[in-house]
């Protein structure tokens, strides 16, 4: 099994080290065609703009919107909001992720916050929100793991896993080790 990491902006680095405590092998994503030759992708927190910017300079976005309708993929923060099919008064990036987000929802860099989270089928994990956003509304197919008081904070919708917090920034590795079960099921086409 080998984790992508899209390394275009943002923490990208932190997932690396993340995902290589859990044990896996990992790759920089830094062109499109390294998508083949990945089993599961990562799009970090970072700035989402700038992100989308540098996904239109490289033309990430044709085999990223192919990679992230089929093959498990795990948005963090701004990751979450290039998935998102909608961002309020923001436009769409990737757009697969059947939600309606609310971009910088907790406020400023000054507003950044830690605080433990309960995660369906998962557990109780550290979350780090840092000008996060969250899901305003979660369409029909979205199953909703987390809430931080009544802001939906992690999702799930098929092979799609979204959290508005940065687990790689902490070393609590639940999450990634259910990101890595997913990935494992679709290895094995279960
Ligand atoms: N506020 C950033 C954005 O809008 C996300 C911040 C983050 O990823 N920590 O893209």
């Amino acid at each position: 099994m080998k984790i992508g990491i899209l390394a275009l902006q943002g923490s990208y680095y932190n997932h690396k080290h993340y995902f290589e405590q859990i044990g896996v092998e990992t790759l920089l994503v830094k062109k499109p065609e390294q998508l083949d030759e990945i089993d599961g992708l990562i799009i970090p927190g970072g700035e989402s703009t700038a992100i989308r910017r540098l996904i239109d300079r490289y033309h990430f976005m044709k085999d990223l919107k192919s990679f992230c309708s089929s093959k498990p993929v795990f948005g963090t923060c701004a990751g979450m909001i290039l998935l998102a099919k909608e961002n309020i008064g923001y436009p769409t990036h990737i757009g697969v992720l059947n939600v309606r987000l609310k971009r910088n929802a907790f406020g400023r860099q000054v507003h950044s916050f830690e605080e433990t989270v309960h995660l369906k089928d998962i557990g109780d994990v550290e979350g780090i929100y840092i000008r996060a956003p969250y899901v305003e509304v979660a369409g029909d197919e979205v199953d909703v793991l987390g809430k931080h008081k009544d802001a939906i904070v992690a999702v799930k919708q098929n092979n799609i896993l979204a959290t508005s917090f940065h687990p790689e920034l902490t070393e609590d590795y639940k999450i990634g080790k259910y990101f890595i079960n997913l990935v494992d099921k679709y290895i094995k086409g279960e």
